[in-house]
């Protein structure tokens, strides 16, 4: 197939879906021909629309598991080992989009930071190489404490404080022990917490429904990454008064 005629073929799958081998009529979304079974070309799609999901974050993680598998088997480029060239090469690009949608959707919190960009916000958590780069200059992060956290993060500075002067105080010890445990906690609690801004999002029936949600999501998700660093923090340096 040239140049021309392939991007003819793409042309019609974007407007009405017809299959560039037997020309039968297809759902834009569909990865193989309902008639002749023939691989699709590949054009850009949400993770969402490539399992052919609703943009919603409740889903069915076995149903979605059983997806991937079965389409990683109809992709496998063993089956296009014969196949014409494109066909060998959408196979492979599918593979790859396979992969990430599998990936995103199967986590529930890069789901939800996946829809969250979706809808154009950007997380803390994603400008993690400007946190990195600010640590390796030895910079305070620039996180803003999450406020019901600056009681913890208070008492949690002050012991990690008392470590570093090089003092071994098993009390210190025992107190950074059961910060770990707390916070440990809260990431758990966080994930039920997450899942009931899903249903307030599945279920808006407003954009201002759905607004709310998302900035709740965006906080409960702000928080939750800065445990996770409090959590780093915490032990490495119990690994290294060990
Ligand atoms: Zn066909």
């Amino acid at each position: 197939m040239t140049t021309e005629q392939l991007n003819n073929v793409v042309n019609v799958i974007e407007g009405e879906a017809e299959c560039w081998s037997c020309s039968a009529a297809l759902a834009v979304s569909e990865h193989f021909c309902s008639t002749c079974g023939k691989v699709q070309p590949v054009r850009p799609m949400t993770h969402f629309e490539f399992f052919g999901l609703r943009k919603k974050l409740n889903l069915n993680e076995k149903q979605l598991q059983k997806e991937f598998y079965a389409l990683s088997r109809k992709l496998h480029p063993d089956v296009y080992a014969r196949a014409t060239a494109n066909e060998q090469e959408w196979s492979l690009q599918k593979t790859s989009q396979l992969n990430d949608a599998y990936r995103t959707l199967k986590d529930p919190v890069a789901r939800t930071q996946y829809l969250l960009s979706l809808e154009g916000i950007q997380l803390e958590e994603q400008s993690k190489s400007a946190t990195d780069a600010a640590r390796q200059s030895g910079e305070e992060k620039k996180q803003a404490v999450p406020p019901e956290l600056l009681e913890e993060v208070f008492e949690l500075n002050m012991q990690l404080q008392e470590l570093k002067m090089g003092e071994r105080d098993p009390e210190t010890i025992a107190q950074l022990e059961s910060a770990k445990k707390s916070f440990e906690q809260k990431l758990d609690e966080s994930s039920f917490e997450l899942r009931k801004y899903w249903d307030a999002w599945d279920g808006a029936k407003d954009q201002e429904s759905e607004k709310k949600a998302m900035d709740q999501m965006v906080a409960l998700l702000n928080r939750r990454s800065y445990i996770r660093n409090l959590l780093r923090d915490v032990n490495s340096a119990l690994s290294e008064a060990a």
